[in-house]
């Protein structure tokens, strides 16, 4: 830091344009923490003309000008008679956006004599680790380098401490110069002090060197921070384990099989650096039959940690569901077999995060590649992206619409941190503006996102109490079709002309909700629901803006328009799913868009709504 910012001492280096120590003086002001005990060496005259007695900043500031650095431990004993009965120590060169307050009332609830601040991180290895025990009781604090890391849950001292002064009374350290982390928890733990964790997901992060610094202003500017924040209504992207993070051949009983899927740890990586909270909620039923154990089943999610800490990446919170419903296992666990609310897809495990980080389930997202992952996010009343990694689906266990169909992990991330909110805001325009319109048709060429668009527009309407029915139209492509012909012809015409008569003269009661499964290449049921009065008819696919004459009751048209790179891109993904050859994939595309293009282009000039799905 020396050579970026050369005459500044650390505690005034600015982040995102103020000095760090102001930011944290604030941050205590905030919360009524108001006398404030500064403990200097380098620079201390440039600090204390800064921040003078505090009265600038609204606290009362005291200082203590070590003469000789003891290291965190040392200064801490050297100020310990100026301290009052119960204090919070903080670090100047950790950025923080922390409620203060809960972490005091935590503290005086724990019974604890110390009180750490514990979060997981992108860096474990070399973090310096806590164990706790299941009432959050400190057990160990191992440094890196960790001895058997592999075994290690993902939970980081994060420098930020309440005190009762009197547990630094019989401290009986030999060397003058020592650590807080290092050295004086391992002497309270071994006397047995009681050293409890406080976890959060509120944004703390050490900014002490170039990169840290960098990494916690685009953090700021990303709204990384403000969305961690305890004041604010949090987002979360829930993510399945087996077949979406790691690889899964049957189910998961020991650390050994646990292998990560290409991209995973990237893909929450960059939902660490993005508003969402990155949530594992996962069905193991292994665990009910007897085939793992509790302490089994979290040393799996210790080498879960590692292996996603090695890529940067962390979870917030994992939550699994012991449970089964079907007993009939030699070993199997009476207790656990239940039927229980915590098994996808029941919406128990979403609605317990929900309540702990007071998450908002209706801006949040589900990524898994089981129809129980799909079906939970309608439970939960937020929205799904299928995988086709795992069992891409195939498992046709429940029958719910995705929102969004994605290649992996990587690219269902890739979506919603950087087009659902695109998708998002057009929908939320376009449903104040529809009114008592009945068909809502959605065109454009092939992998354009109308799909998508469409599921996603039927799951905002429901947010709203209003129901919406679907009409895929590739459910009614005709088996014998050829590729090359003029893309009307290549639709069961009969089929579509009497589903949508049937909605006109509202003869239709139950409606069955098919679409097309582009990996299996088949029809695919998504179950039946009730037509009513006043519904919605969403009419989806390339030819949608051709059928608007069909119907008779009022409409709305909206064309997706997406550049021919992002379609090619989806187009290549989707084709690849079912091992065609990249030439062979290629070549269709070709057919394809001679047809398509020309002629859907025709449709943009007439709609009411284009919906801009460019890439750039
Ligand atoms: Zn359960």
């Amino acid at each position: 830091m020396s050579h970026i910012f050369p005459d500044t001492p650390k505690p005034l280096i600015p982040v995102s344009g103020t000095p760090i120590l102001e930011h944290i003086i604030n941050e205590c002001a905030k919360f009524g923490l108001t006398e404030i005990l500064l403990v200097l060496h380098f620079g201390e005259e440039k600090i204390r003309e800064y921040f003078g007695n505090g009265e600038k900043f609204g606290v009362e500031i005291t200082y203590y000008t070590e003469k000789v650095p003891l290291g965190t431990g040392g200064a801490l004993l050297s100020v310990k008679g100026l301290m009052a009965p119960q204090f919070l120590v903080l670090y100047a060169d950790v950025y923080c956006d922390v409620n203060l307050s809960k972490f005091m009332d935590f503290h005086n609830q724990s019974d604890g004599s110390v009180s750490i601040l514990v979060h997981p991180n992108s860096h474990p290895y070399d973090s310096d680790l806590v164990v706790l025990d299941t009432n959050n009781r400190v057990i160990e604090i191992s440094a890196h380098p960790h001895r058997d890391p592999q075994s290690m849950s993902n939970l980081v001292n994060a420098a930020m401490y309440v005190f009762e002064r009197d547990v630094l009374i019989n401290v009986d350290i030999k060397q003058s110069k020592f650590d807080i982390a290092q050295h004086l928890f391992p002497e309270l733990i071994e006397v047995g002090a009681h050293i409890v964790g406080y976890q959060t997901v509120e944004y703390i992060k050490d900014m002490g060197t170039p990169d840290r610094l960098l990494s916690v202003e685009s953090d700021i500017e990303n709204q990384v921070c403000s969305a961690r924040s305890d004041n604010v209504e949090r987002k979360a992207v829930f993510l399945d384990r087996d077949g979406t993070i790691n690889k899964t051949s049957g189910y998961i009983s020991s650390p050994d099989d646990l292998e990560l899927l290409d991209d995973a740890a990237t893909a929450v990586g960059l939902l660490n650096k993005s508003p969402y909270l990155a949530v594992c909620i996962t069905n193991q039923p292994v665990i009910s039959r007897g085939e793992c154990s509790f302490d089994g089943m979290r040393k799996i999610h210790s080498k879960l940690d590692f292996l996603l800490g090695k890529g940067g990446a962390y979870l917030d919170k994992l939550y699994f569901c012991p449970h089964h419903p079907d007993s009939g296992y030699k070993r199997e666990i009476e207790h656990l077999k239940v039927v229980c609310d915590c098994r996808k897809p029941n919406s128990g495990l979403f609605q317990l995060a929900e309540k702990k980080f007071n998450i908002s389930l209706t801006d949040s997202w589900i990524i898994g590649d089981r129809t129980a992952d799909i079906a939970s996010a309608e439970n939960f009343g937020g929205f799904s992206a299928l995988v086709l990694s795992g069992d891409a689906g195939q498992d046709y266990k429940y029958q719910s619409r995705p929102n969004l169909v994605a290649l992996n992990i990587y690219a269902a991330v890739d979506f919603i941190l950087n087009y659902s909110d695109r998708f998002k805001e057009f929908i939320t325009n376009l449903t104040s503006q529809v009114g008592s319109k009945k068909y809502i048709f959605i065109g454009g060429c092939a992998r354009s996102g109308k799909s998508t668009l469409a599921s996603l527009l039927k799951s905002m309407l429901a947010q709203q109490s209003r129901v919406a029915h679907i009409v895929e139209l590739d459910q009614f492509l005709l088996e014998d079709r050829e590729e090359d012909i003029r893309f009307l012809e290549r639709y069961d015409m009969t089929k579509i002309k009497s589903v949508l008569r049937d909605f006109d003269i509202s003869s239709v009661k139950t409606y069955c909700d098919f679409g097309f499964d582009h990996v299996a290449n088949k029809t695919i049921n998504y179950g039946e629901s009730t037509v009513s009065q006043g519904d919605i008819v969403i009419v989806e696919g390339t030819i949608a803006l051709q059928l608007i004459d069909l119907v008779d009751a009022p409409s709305t048209s909206i064309f997706v328009d997406a550049d021919k790179e992002g379609r090619h891109k989806r187009f290549l993904q989707k084709y690849q799913m079912r091992d065609m050859a990249v030439s062979e994939v290629n070549q269709l595309w070709c057919i394809r868009e001679k047809n398509e293009d020309s002629v859907l282009q025709e449709f943009v000039e007439g709609v009411d709504f284009v919906f801009n799905n460019k890439e750039n």
